[in-house]
Formats: C-alpha cells, sequence, structure tokens
C-alpha cells in the first residue's frame, strides 16, 4: 500500500484541516440548545449556497437519497413526468422512477453531449415535472440548467436538478433562475465527507408534493420541514457531519461564491491543458462550461480500468474510471471542493507516470505537469 493517498476524484473529495477539526470536537446532544444553534447557522448557510427562496432539507444519506426524496414526495402512481439524461447519474432519475413503478417518458442523449434546452422542452409538455442533472459527474459535462429551466417554464412542469456533483463549484442560482428543487450531497464541492443530503423545494413543488402519494417516511419533505421550523430533526441526525459542513460552509463564505467558481474553472483549465500537452485527448468539453471534472479518453489499446487501478495501488493517486458505455475508455480527474494547483499537477503526472508502464508516451516526459505550471503562471489566480 502506498504511503500516501491523493484524492483527486469526483467525490467524496479531500476535506480541509477545519473541516476534521470541527468534526474531531465533542460530540453535541442533537436535542440540545447547542445543537440548535448549530443546525441554524448551517441551514442559513445552506440557504445562501443553494440560492434558494426556502430553506432547503437535511437528509441523513447519500445525494441519492434527496433524489428519491424529490420522486416519492411530489409524484403518484400514473404521473407524467420526463427524465432528460446524457450520462450515469440522468439515467439514475430514471432508475428512480422506476422503482417507484412510474413510466417516465425518456429524452436521451448520447453520453457527452450537452442537453438541448429546445429538444427537453418539447417532450416536457403535458408532464408534472422534468428531471435533469447539473454536472453530469460521469460525462464532465454541466448542463446549461438555466436555459433548460427557462424553457420548460412554459410548460408549468416543475423542474428538478441534480447538483450533487456542482453545488458550491459552479454557479447555481436556484431561484432566481426558476429551478423548482435542487438536490445535492455533502461530498463533493462542499468538502464534507458523505452522508448528508438537501433537497431546496420551491412552493410549485411543495403544492405537488401536498397531493403526491407515493410512499415515503424518512424522507418526507414535510415532516423534515416541520421538525427544522423548530430547529430540530425528525430523526437523530449526523451530528458530526453537521459540524463538518458549518465549517466547510464558512471556509466556502468566507472566500466567497465567485472565488469557488473561478478556482475550479481555473484547475480545469489547467488540466484541460495539461492533459492536451500529454498528447491525450479530451473526452469532456475543451471550454470553462466543463469546470468540475475532467474526462480523458483512453489510447487505442489502452484500458482505463487498468490505469485507474495502477494509479490507485501503485501511486497513491485516486482518480475515477469510466462508468457505463466509458468504462475503461476514459480516466476522470475531479477538481471540486478542497483542490489546488498541486493536486493537478500530481494527477498529470502520476497519469503520465502509468500511462508510460502501459507504453504510451507523450510528446516529451513531464510535459503535462509543465504546461499545467505554465498555464497557472499566466492565470494569475491564486489557486
Ligand atoms: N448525481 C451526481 C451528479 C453524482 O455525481 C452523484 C455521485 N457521484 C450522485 C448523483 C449520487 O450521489 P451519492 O453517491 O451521494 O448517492
Amino acid at each position: 500500500m502506498p504511503e500516501k493517498t491523493y484524492l483527486i476524484t469526483p467525490g467524496p473529495t479531500p476535506i480541509p484541516p477545519e473541516v476534521s477539526e470541527a468534526m474531531a470536537r465533542p460530540l453535541l446532544h442533537h436535542r440540545s440548545p447547542d445543537f440548535k444553534v448549530l443546525l441554524e447557522e448551517t441551514l442559513g448557510r445552506l440557504t445562501r449556497i443553494v440560492a434558494s427562496a426556502e430553506t432547503p432539507l437535511m437528509f441523513a444519506g447519500s445525494g441519492t437519497s434527496a433524489m428519491e426524496s424529490a420522486v416519492s414526495n411530489m409524484l403518484s402512481p400514473g404521473d407524467r413526468v420526463l427524465v432528460a439524461t446524457a450520462g450515469n447519474f440522468g439515467e439514475r432519475w430514471l432508475k428512480i422512477c422506476r422503482a417507484y413503478g412510474l413510466d417516465p417518458l425518456h429524452h436521451e442523449q448520447e453520453w457527452g453531449e450537452r442537453l438541448d434546452p429546445v429538444a427537453v422542452a418539447e417532450r416536457a409538455d403535458g408532464c408534472l415535472a422534468v428531471f435533469v442533472t447539473h454536472s453530469e459527474t460521469s460525462t464532465g459535462v454541466v448542463h446549461d440548467v438555466r436555459a433548460i429551466a427557462e424553457a420548460v417554464r412554459p410548460t408549468g412542469a416543475v423542474v428538478v436538478v441534480d447538483a450533487v456533483s456542482s453545488l458550491g463549484g459552479v454557479e447555481l442560482a436556484t431561484a432566481e433562475w426558476g429551478i423548482d428543487v435542487v438536490v445535492a450531497g455533502s461530498q463533493k464541492a462542499l468538502m464534507t465527507p458523505p452522508g448528508l443530503a438537501f433537497a431546496a423545494v420551491s412552493d410549485r413543488a411543495w403544492a405537488l408534493a401536498e397531493r403526491g402519494t407515493l410512499p415515503r417516511f424518512s424522507l418526507d419533505w414535510a415532516t423534515t420541514r416541520d421538525a427544522q421550523a423548530k430547529l430540530s430533526t425528525a430523526f437523530t441526525p449526523p451530528v458530526t457531519l453537521v459540524a463538518g459542513l458549518n465549517a466547510a460552509l464558512r471556509l466556502l463564505e468566507d472566500e466567497g461564491p465567485e472565488v469557488a467558481w473561478a478556482r475550479n474553472r481555473s484547475l480545469a483549465h489547467a488540466t484541460r491543458e495539461g492533459v492536451k500537452a500529454l498528447g491525450l485527448e479530451l473526452f469532456s468539453p475543451d471550454d470553462d462550461s466543463s469546470a468540475m471534472v475532467t474526462a480523458v479518453r483512453m489510447p487505442d489499446g489502452i484500458d482505463g480500468q487498468q490505469v485507474y487501478a495502477l494509479l490507485r495501488d501503485r501511486f497513491g493517486v485516486v482518480l475515477a474510471g469510466g462508468q457505463g458505455p466509458l468504462r475503461g475508455r476514459i480516466i476522470r480527474i475531479g477538481h471540486m471542493g478542497y483542490m489546488n494547483r498541486f493536486d493537478i499537477i500530481t494527477a498529470l503526472s502520476a497519469l503520465e507516470l502509468a500511462l508510460a508502464e502501459m507504453g504510451y508516451h507523450p510528446p516529451a516526459p513531464g510535459a503535462g505537469a509543465a504546461r499545467a505550471v505554465e498555464v497557472f503562471g499566466d492565470q494569475g489566480v491564486r489557486v
């Protein structure tokens, strides 16, 4: 086993020391006044980062539980809904809907494409809800959910956005853009360990939830909202994670959201330049929209899963492989959360070393890291 591990993945992401410290403090009882203060502060920060009109609901669980809550709270058997997909996490909405006995319409685009807002809106006619993904972590594409919400608006359908791997890392103006439900999780750009999930719910979405008859219990929105209104939780919350999240959100607030978004764009830009200097092709878009994950095509004859395993087991550098049809064909570098320029330089150098062991050599030794250093020097942004 390597002595040192580098998490350069699209989640879970590394944790800042301030977050670890907050989680190491003596455990608060969840019915204590101190926890109420912590919960109030954390929910306030969460509302600001989601930029929603309402306080988001907080659940114990991974991001998928908040996704599931959107389906189970708003819908009833036989409801007509649309799921728009161009990757693995879009398809998760389909699976959740089907698990609840729904038969969603499916607007399907190739993995790696950007969702076409007009085409999505055309299919949304007559639907109660449209489910989309913001940052499609499996392909590196960040979909234009603002344009999708705008295009869908005339249909009256509620727009539900999976922001699990985007919240805090790229702009998401929930209320301003007219997005009805945003779901997210703690373990990506929010720099907190996995285990907390959130759902910001608009008035229109609450109206659906009042009539939705699908079964739900621990993820019931009204139960969660009523408890939170009393600065409490319906069930025992992961107190430690709430403390960690509060510390992480404070860091993001101190930095300012725009600075965090600019840092992500800057890290992504250097990553793309480094990848191209290694003589490799990008799978994710070669522009600033792709700020959270860079997906790199593997050269012919090289299995991305082997590269991933070699990087992890020999070098201690944990990137991510491809999912579904992209398994073996791409490697993903996550640059969200608590990351800086040296993480990118490490990822590029490690990728070069691993590929060299498999017979692929870049145009010049160290070409990827050298290009990244050059880009960071030019950018003049502190990352
Ligand atoms: N949606 C997206 C866009 C994701 O990136 C992920 C996690 N990779 C999920 C949903 C699922 O989140 P979780 O694993 O926390 O349930």
